[in-house]
């Protein structure tokens, strides 16, 4: 390669950096990352740690995470070490499988649940050919101090089969930092979690079921004690989500509230306790 290639290349590697961290890449941070994108109706978080781990929630509704994805990774990273779904419904999976296609994946992780119907199908195609290990597990390690715990469904509680019922709650301990996801879970849901005494405290949380009044009961968001909330949600959607009533209660328990329709992309950046959000818009 002549010399001048070799400075365009660098150049080119340099300016590629420099665009990646001013768009909020993640090097320099003590604590994790967790960035909401902006999908429209439906979930998609990402989160990385100081331990390098990659870990997607949910993908939303169709592709647009890719793009999302592509915005704040380096081009040359094509791993993801966890991909997690949250219940399989289309406004959380699809995008997943997008995802699945075009990135190396460690694992995925579901809720401990096998679903009756078309679900099979996407699930399976979630591996699209290749080894990829599918686990419920209750708890993952990301490197020293820091740990994804999982809340499983109680299938009992839930005879019908509501998916958003079977949702798998999340929560990242990394620490000090403390990030609760919560799925289209219900109050059926929040109400076992909080007769098991589940430890839900958390700094931050992604409230249930894109704020629907379904969701986000008083005792369980006390129980959770968040100071920020996160709501995933599409701009003027069918569902008339977020209900004006879970609003009104996260703004009377003093809880500051995110949106991505507003519309905006969010990343929050942990250093132990503490947190900063940021408001990016990934176009
Ligand atoms: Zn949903």
């Amino acid at each position: 390669m002549r010399p001048h290639r070799y400075l365009t290349l660098s150049l080119s590697l340099m300016i590629a950096s420099l665009i990646w961290i001013l768009l909020g890449g993640y090097s320099g941070s003590a604590g994790p990352i967790v960035y909401f994108f902006n999908v429209g109706q439906g979930d998609a978080a990402f989160i990385r740690n100081a331990a390098g781990y990659n870990i997607l929630i949910d993908g939303g509704p169709d592709s647009l995470v890719l793009k999302k994805l592509g915005l704040i990774l380096p081009f040359w990273e094509r791993r993801l070490d966890y991909l997690i779904l949250s219940h399989p419904h289309d406004d959380h999976l699809l995008g997943l499988i997008e995802i699945s296609r075009r990135y190396q994946i460690g694992q995925v992780i579901r809720p401990d649940y096998s679903p009756s119907n078309y679900q099979i199908e996407l699930f399976s195609r979630l591996n699209s050919g290749r080894e990829t290990k599918i686990t419920a597990p209750d708890k993952i390690i990301l490197g020293p101090g820091c740990y994804l715990e999982f809340f499983q469904p109680d299938l009992a509680a839930n005879p019908n089969e509501d998916l958003n019922g079977i949702s798998l709650l999340s929560k990242l301990s990394c620490h000090g930092a403390n990030f609760l996801f919560t799925g289209d879970a219900g109050k059926t849901q929040e109400g076992k979690l909080l007769e098991e005494k589940a430890d839900l405290k958390a700094t931050v949380i992604k409230i249930g079921h894109h704020g629907s009044k379904t969701a986000s009961g008083a005792d369980f968001l006390a129980a959770v004690g968040a100071k920020a909330a996160f709501i995933s949600v599409g701009k003027d959607n069918k569902y008339g989500h977020p209900a004006s009533e879970i609003l009104a209660r996260l703004e009377d328990l003093g809880i500051k509230i995110f949106r991505t329709d507003e519309p905006a992309d969010w990343r929050i950046l942990f250093n132990n306790s503490q947190y900063y959000i940021k408001k990016l818009l990934l176009d």
